[in-house]
């Protein structure tokens, strides 16, 4: 049904109220007398026009009489008249002529007394100590609960054994005022009220104003005529206060088309804000004597204020929940690789974050959709509108109001959050809730029980008002929590924090691998320039004296000669190689076919040429004959060298025993399937576990720099970097006292 449709305006009621005013209504319920008088002489002004039924006296009788002349105690009452307030105050009172006993409530209204007398119900003092008792143990059993909702229902349970009203409620407003009962008590037989919610316009501003000053509306026959204030003012007397305030007639044709003949509504005022409502109705007439009403009303501010620290706490927990939730996507994002797979698994973390019921993420042209969402094409169109909402965050709980296309999909998505992750890119998080009729608990078909007049409208009756409810709220979605907001915003600046971090880490990766490059950049500069030319000088020296003085000197002294050039151009090579090495980085490979028999045998050559003569005879085994791989012959020597000679270094034996070799991927039982594991396998020192990785880091000994022949540390650098520059990577196993291997595989 249209909006248009409805038989009935659902402002009616307010529009009523806001002609004649209900504090105005200038008419007083018959089970008490009400009077005005003057607040100084105390005479009596205005009374109600069933005075003769309760005192025996006509009202024109009354008009001009002092009350304190027709009521006793005299004190007692003067005292009460002189000190009243705007809130009510009891004092219980006597008629001087016949002494029957009455309960008076006084209150003030600007320069006018307000009394209102009703018959004093006969109660003993035990009935009211029992009375007493009972109220004390119900707030005793409330005050243990802490779940709102068990609170609200015990709420009702004691409400009603203290009353003995057929059905109890609690309502609760919303945040547009539109209410729903949340708790109630009832005859089997009854229908059930539970779960239906109201239009806000169900109880005008007018009454929701009285209520919201902690009245308590006592209504115990609906159906007797009400009285008139004699005489008639041209300014109608303000009841708002008044126990006895006349019924409005909507109020009397809304309950009766409930069958409720007796009612009591208790405020539940949290804080300044009128939280909700006791409601108590009854079939048949009810009168309830005044102290079971002011146990009522002890009840309803012990209630309004639990509910406070209830509430609170619920909604902490909710919130801490939230917290919780979300530290645990932030967690999960901060650790992933994939940051939507972070998001979206388990899908509903990212859901229950904001408490939506879909979301859709938007990386560039990639959306993601979770539960319940739209269909994509229509996302697609609702991201390019929301890329154009200027504000990182954007929410709304009426989405066809700013989106009209919304109004189709309303029933997934009327609630939207929308998140921009990046100003720049397409990176948003959308959050979607369904229209509030998807998710409120249904209290039966919505439509049973909704009459209809002869002239087309509806009556009105909670049915009716839970179909104007559901007009008001269509298209509508539950309202987003600021806790909600805020949460998706505090997702935002995680997301975008644990971004920089990473591009800080990357950052601080690029600039050790800058620091590093530079350092061997520096090294090879230093031994380009130091070392190159006294090499150079040795060379060029050594070959002089070779060429020009040979003849005066003995065999060995020619050898030495020989072999100092050999070492000066062994070293002259390895800084070249130090040079291209620190180049690395920069210069292609020169990858080549290379059978590795061939270069190993180069490589012991020149290890041979510069070795010691006093040394024993370098010998190596080669199990097998080696592999042909494709690599740079002159870096991967380079590498050989390095390794063959640290095993023939660092040994105590005397004539070590030094393997060269190779295992197939499918012996090492190591991947890719066709690649070959290079190992040189020595009988030395070892090395401990804890240095596996340390050897291989610049300038890195584990020795003396004179112990073990010497060493400068950079020969494992630049054989791990030659390696992986040619995609391999190496690695070490040892045993100290037993022997090292080094392994390598090479990936071209
Ligand atoms: P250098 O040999 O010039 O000191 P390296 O980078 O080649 O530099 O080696 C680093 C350190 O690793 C050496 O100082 C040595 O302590 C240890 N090391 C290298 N190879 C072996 C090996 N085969 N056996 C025992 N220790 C070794």
């Amino acid at each position: 049904m249209r909006q248009s449709d409805l038989p009935r305006d659902p402002d009616r009621l307010r529009h009523n109220h806001e002609a004649n005013p209900v504090h105005l209504i200038g008419l007083t319920q018959p089970h008490g007398v009400l009077m005005a008088l003057e607040a100084t002489s105390f005479t009596i002004i205005q009374v109600s026009d069933n005075t003769e039924s309760y005192l025996g006296i006509e009202p024109q009788t009354l008009l001009g009489q002092s009350l304190l002349e027709l009521a006793e105690p005299t004190l007692a009452l003067q005292h009460s008249l002189e000190t009243c307030t705007e809130q009510p105050s009891y004092v219980s009172i006597a008629l001087t002529a016949n002494h029957s006993p009455f309960d008076a409530l006084i209150h003030r209204r600007c320069s006018t007394i307000i009394v209102e007398l009703e018959s004093a119900s006969p109660q003993t003092a035990p009935q009211l100590t029992a009375l007493q008792n009972k109220v004390e143990q119900a707030i005793g059993r409330l005050r243990q609960i802490d779940d709102v909702t068990d609170f609200l229902q015990t709420t009702v349970t004691e409400i009603q054994a203290l009353t003995g009203y057929e059905r109890v409620m609690v309502y609760q407003f919303d945040n547009r005022q539109a209410g729903a009962v949340v708790a109630e008590i009832k005859p089997a037989e009854k229908t059930a009220y539970l779960g239906l919610h109201y239009p806000a316009t169900d109880i005008p501003t007018p009454v929701r104003q009285l209520y919201q000053q902690g009245i308590l509306r006592y209504i115990p026959d609906l159906s007797t005529p009400q009285c008139r204030l004699i005489p008639p003012e041209a300014v109608p007397l303000d009841l708002g206060r008044a126990v006895l305030r006349g019924v409005d007639s909507c109020c009397i044709d809304y309950h009766q088309n409930m069958e409720v003949s007796a009612l009591m509504v208790i405020a539940l005022v949290k804080g300044d804000t009128l939280w909700g409502l006791i409601s108590c109705h009854h079939s048949t007439p009810r009168q309830l004597p005044y102290a079971v009403r002011s146990a009522c009303e002890v009840i309803g501010q012990l209630v309004a204020a639990e509910l406070t620290s209830k509430v609170d706490r619920d909604e902490l927990s909710y919130l801490s929940s939230l917290q919780t939730l979300q530290a645990d996507l932030v967690d999960s994002i901060a650790k992933a690789k994939n940051f939507k797979q972070a998001l979206i698994e388990p899908a509903p973390r990212l859901l229950d974050v904001v408490s939506a019921q879909g979301a859709a993420i938007c990386l560039d042209q990639d959306i993601t959709l979770v539960g319940d969402t739209p269909a994509l094409e229509e996302v697609q169109a609702l991201i390019n509108w929301a890329m154009a909402q200027s504000t990182d965050i954007f929410h709304t709980s009426c989405l066809s109001q700013d989106y009209p296309a919304a109004i189709h999909f309303r029933a997934v998505a009327s609630g939207l959050v929308v998140l921009k992750i990046s100003q720049i890119r397409r990176y948003l998080i959308l959050w979607f809730r369904p229209e509030v009729l998807q998710t409120i608990s249904w209290a039966g078909n919505p439509d049973e029980g909704t009459h209809e007049t002869a002239d087309g409208s509806l009556i009105l009756s909670p049915r009716a008002s839970f179909q104007e409810w559901q007009e008001t709220v269509r298209a509508t979605a539950l309202p987003w929590k600021p806790a909600e907001i805020a949460n998706a915003l505090a997702l935002k600046h995680a997301i975008v924090g644990i971004v920089l971090n990473k591009a800080d880490e990357l950052a601080q990766i690029n600039l050790e691998l800058e620091r590093s490059n530079r350092e061997l950049d520096s090294f090879a500069y230093a031994a380009s320039h130091d070392l190159k030319e006294p090499l150079r000088g040795i060379t060029n020296f050594s070959n002089i004296i070779l060429r020009r003085h040979s003849h005066n000197l003995d065999e060995s002294a020619i050898k030495r000669l020989r072999t100092l050039v050999k070492l000066a151009e062994r070293m002259d090579g390895l800084i070249d190689a130090l040079l291209r090495f620190s180049r690395l980085g920069q210069t292609d490979l020169q990858l080549q076919p290379t059978d590795l028999n061939e270069l190993l045998t180069d490589v012991l050559t020149g290890l041979r040429a510069s070795s010691d003569d006093s040394a024993p005879p370098i010998q190596v085994l080669v199990p097998r004959a080696l592999p042909t791989v494709n690599a740079d012959p002159a870096l991967l020597s380079e590498v050989f060298s390095n390794l063959i000679g640290n095993a023939l270094k660092y040994t105590d034996k005397p004539q070590p025993n030094i393997e060269v070799g190779y295992l197939t991927a499918e012996e090492y039982d190591i991947e890719p399937a066709n690649s070959h594991v290079l190992y040189v396998k020595d009988d030395g020192i070892g090395i401990r576990d804890h240095h596996f990785q340390n050897i291989f880091r610049l300038f890195k000994r584990l020795h003396e720099r004179d112990s073990y022949g010497g060493g400068t540390g950079v020969g494992l650098t630049i054989a791990k970097k030659i390696i992986e520059h040619h995609g391999g990577r190496i690695w070490v196993e040892s045993r100290l006292g037993e022997g090292t291997t080094f392994y390598f595989m090479l990936n071209c």
